[in-house]
């Protein structure tokens, strides 16, 4: 079979991979050794899985793709962090983060070409969305950051380019295979999701079996300010958004995280305070203030550190749980709202 018509390993999960194997008379237990081969002891060459028959090396051989996604460049920060470019079977380019921090490595995934939320100080919603991300795609840019550094993952965030919830089946698909136990057996916890507040998504992710810690992007305290910044609040207004906040919370016992980028003289000020913490009293709440990454196509202005400060130490004096982020690769453009789909495969860096 030729590489471009063999089944991509990286979109099964083990149950699928447990049928196929079944389908072709060998027998079930070998997908748990070949989940084991591949992403925990990073061995994509099945002539190497010593623990299989010959047969099922072939079989293996012949049948699937293994291939990591192709790594276009790298830059990297002078903090660690590092920014890949990965180029799709398609063409299309795609931008995924590695940080480091003392509590293990994280990566930030994208997960569509695109994003079609359009928020008004993002860069990575510049362009529209062309597709989503297929599971190979995205479990892809873990594997191949990891891979390619020889680390382990122990954090996942999906907070790169695209709206998650607008690829729902997916990512959900994403999370179980990154969280099982013989895939890369990151904890649920240690995976989160953060969306721009797809009321029905967030209702359905809270009846999921399985479950990352939850994300809303809600950047401002009222609906009016919220829908300037944030064109998807005139579809699911603040009210639906902890409407289904608390439903989820009531499902999982889980702390939300909202969170709130910092634009000067926009959202920051004494007003916003308030109307944030009259938001978020009473729930299970916690607010990750950021600060604003400059975009040079939009004319917003990050909050200077004092104000920032001002602006967390007011939440917590009314008793709500905040604390200022840490941006890590600003420099590079990797931070927050930053990444961009790449249009010129040939010459990437043409579009920062
Ligand atoms: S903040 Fe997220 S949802 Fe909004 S445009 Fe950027 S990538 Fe899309």
């Amino acid at each position: 079979m030729g590489e471009a018509n063999r089944v991509n390993f990286y979109g099964l999960s083990l149950l699928e991979l447990e049928e196929y194997l079944l389908r072709h008379d060998f027998k079930k237990f070998h997908a748990g050794q070949i989940f084991e081969w591949v992403y925990q002891k990073r061995m994509i060459d099945p002539e190497h899985m010593t623990n299989l028959s010959k047969c099922l090396r072939t079989f293996l051989n012949d049948t699937f793709s293994f291939s990591l996604l192709e790594i276009q460049t790298i830059h990297e920060s002078e903090d660690q962090t590092k920014k890949y470019l990965f180029k799709l079977e398609d063409g299309h380019l795609i931008e995924s983060v590695l940080m480091r921090h003392d509590y293990g490595n994280s990566v930030c995934v994208t997960s569509q070409v695109g994003c079609n939320m359009g928020c008004a100080f993002c860069a990575s919603g510049l362009a529209k969305k062309v597709r989503n991300l297929s599971l190979e795609e995205l479990v892809g840019q873990v594997v191949a950051i990891g891979t390619n550094e020889q680390i382990r993952v122990s954090h996942v965030v999906v907070m790169g380019t695209g709206e998650p919830f607008d690829n729902y089946e997916a990512i959900v698909r994403f999370i179980a295979l990154i969280n099982h136990d013989k895939g890369l057996a990151i904890g649920q916890r240690h995976i989160t999701v953060s969306t721009a507040g797809i009321v029905p998504k967030i209702m359905a992710y809270a009846n999921e079996p399985i479950r990352s810690n939850l994300a809303i992007s809600l950047h401002a305290p009222n609906d009016q300010l919220r829908t300037r910044l944030m064109p998807i609040n005139k579809s699911y207004p603040i009210r639906k958004i902890l409407e289904a906040t608390d439903y989820y919370f009531s499902k999982t016992s889980r702390r939300v995280t909202f969170e709130y980028v910092l634009l000067k003289g926009v959202n920051d000020q004494k007003e916003h305070i308030d109307q944030l913490a009259k938001l978020m009293k009473g729930r299970n709440a916690y607010v990750n203030v950021i600060p604003y990454n400059v975009v040079k196509e939009f004319a917003f202005l990050p909050t200077d550190n004092a104000q920032a400060m001002i602006f967390v130490d007011g939440l917590m004096k009314q008793g709500i749980q905040a604390t200022l982020r840490k941006e890590q690769g600003s420099d590079i453009a990797a931070a927050c709202g930053q990444l961009r789909r790449r249009w010129d495969s040939k010459n990437p860096d043409d579009c920062d």
